[in-house]
């Protein structure tokens, strides 16, 4: 099934290997097992706004700028994008609820998952829409020796943010390599979106609430439960890429 998906990658983006040397980590749903904490800040911030939202719209809507997010809901409230100052008078009401729920735990699995990169010898960055400073600044006590400050991408970094395929592209140059020397983890669908567009293998991993299909839909390569079952997979995952360097050089 690996080599399948691989062998496809290779043939839709006409690339002649995948030789990762860097792997580009999304953060919440990934690093940090915090979305249910973003959908509940989001949902109780929208409606105390009366802003017309589901619970699933915020899993929906991962990835996406916190502007973004909230030109969304006003869209679809009121029919025009929401002010610079709303937008900011919103954000900052979601971050300090999101800030007063979550309990900063990193996901389960995906320290694991690191060790596997870096015996790999694998560069890591991070790149993320959230503008939360306080999971960002979290990363390199959470996750020790695994990121630098200088090596991610977030909210702060991006003006537009996934689905499209600038935050990944910005990753891409952040580790110095090209699109298939590189693999993009990511939960959301708009995420998964945002690493196919910017042509990189993109491994999903269906850490919330949303059916497996969607992050298929979106063009996820592979898909896993959680990151547990990415990091025993791992080697599997790297043995699969070598026949198909060998088949890209004859
Ligand atoms: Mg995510």
């Amino acid at each position: 099934m690996i080599r399948e998906a691989i062998e496809k990658y290779l043939q839709k983006h006409n690339y002649s290997r995948l030789e990762p040397k860097a792997v580009l980590f999304d953060m919440d749903g990934v690093l940090y097992d915090s979305m249910r904490f973003h959908a509940r800040a989001w949902q109780e911030t929208a409606s105390s706004r009366r802003l017309i939202s589901t619970p699933e719209d915020f899993y929906m809507f991962e990835g996406r700028t916190g502007a973004s997010t909230i030109d969304e809901l006003y869209q679809r409230t009121f029919g025009k994008n929401a002010t610079d100052e709303e937008k900011e008078n919103i954000y900052r009401q979601e971050a300090a609820l999101f800030v007063q729920y979550n309990d900063g735990k990193p996901m389960t699995g995906a320290a694991n998952v690191l060790e596997k990169v870096k015996e790999y010898g694998l560069d890591r960055v991070v790149v993320t829409g959230s503008g939360q400073l306080s999971l960002i600044d979290k990363l390199e006590c959470d996750f020790p020796g695994s990121f630098k400050r200088d090596k991610m991408i977030t909210g702060y970094d991006v003006k537009y943010g996934k689905p499209d395929p600038e935050p990944y592209y910005m990753g891409l140059e952040k580790a110095g390599v090209t699109a298939p020397e590189a693999l993009v983890i990511e939960n959301a669908p708009l995420g998964v979106e945002a690493g196919v567009a910017a042509g990189i293998f993109t491994i999903a991993v269906n850490t919330g609430p949303l059916p497996n299909q969607v992050l298929l839909d979106a063009g996820a390569n592979l898909l896993y439960p959680n990151m547990q079952s990415l990091a025993d997979d791992w080697d599997c995952i790297m043995k699969a890429l070598v026949p198909a360097l060998d088949a890209g050089s004859h």
